[in-house]
């Protein structure tokens, strides 16, 4: 074969070996949006691989209400919390600038929300909007439990003190009326598995000003004693200290935020079902 007919021929094998590697390249690309893992790279970069929540049922719970504020008195009658009465719901915190807490626990569910769907889990809200009163306490812990979810994390953002820092998870001590033991052991796990993830995701320090290592116990919040399913509070930050409330009132940071809530429920729920064979 002549030197320039074997040069060319020789350029055409190698336009076909990089047309097949583009192709390649292409189909790989292609599947992966296709079975959702090119959908989620922060999830794949927090080192929740491939995950399938299919037939999970996951409650998140938006602390307050935008409508409370201006209906006090059905906010403040007395409902049952697990051997005692207490407040139906309260307006919750807000920012030194305004921003208040229902909103910020709304949208952050709402987020929270989409990334968990994507990964297959069914997910339901105690509240669909941010406009209306509610519901009481007991009403969101009834609907972890009316469902038989898998996991509730009830989301906040603390109103400490201006100087106190960070974020902190609430796991349940036995109730008053000792009705929630059998959902101490798993919402320990809960809550340390979401530490872990919410801390990873969103770069905020543990709270400095309450708790032990981003960890309290509580047997007064009517939400945890009156869960019959593996149920956590998120205490997101601290809306009164201005550079958690820099965080907070960031569209990008919620983003972050949201990320870390769905990886640590992912976690929770991963481990869970591993023992139980429930895996795909
Ligand atoms: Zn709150």
């Amino acid at each position: 074969m002549p030197v320039r007919i074997r040069r060319i021929f020789v350029l055409q094998i190698a336009g076909v070996v990089l047309l097949g590697l583009l192709a390649g390249f292409a189909l790989r690309f292609a599947l992966n949006r296709l079975d959702g893992h090119g959908l989620d790279p922060p999830a794949r970069a927090a080192g929740v691989a491939a995950v399938s929540l299919a037939g999970r049922t996951i409650v998140l719970d938006p602390g307050h209400d935008g409508g409370n504020a201006g209906a006090g008195a059905v906010i403040n009658r007395q409902v049952p919390a697990g051997g005692f009465d207490k407040e139906c719901d309260t307006v919750g915190a807000q920012t030194a600038a305004g921003y208040p807490e229902h909103a910020f626990t709304f949208d952050l569910a709402q987020r929270t929300a989409m990334i968990l769907r994507a990964r297959g889990a069914r997910v339901v809200l105690t509240r669909g909007d941010d406009t209306g009163v509610g519901p009481c306490i007991d009403q969101r812990a009834r609907t972890g439990n009316d469902l038989g979810a898998a996991a509730v994390v009830s989301i906040h953002a603390d109103g400490g003190p201006v100087t106190g820092r960070g974020f902190h998870v609430i796991a349940p001590a036995l109730s008053p009326d000792r009705a929630n033991a059998s959902i101490l052991a798993p919402s320990t796990r809960l809550a340390g598995v979401l530490r872990t993830a919410f801390g990873r995701a969103t770069g905020l320090p543990l709270a400095d000003y309450l708790g032990k290592e981003g960890m309290t116990i509580r047997s007064d919040l009517g939400g945890l004693n009156l869960s019959r399913v593996p149920k956590v509070f998120l205490e997101c930050g601290n809306m009164r200290n201005p550079t958690d409330a820099a965080a907070l009132v960031d569209p990008a940071w919620r983003a972050r935020a949201a990320t870390g809530v769905a990886d640590g429920l992912t976690a929770f729920l991963q481990a869970g079902s591993a023992s139980t064979a429930q895996r795909g």
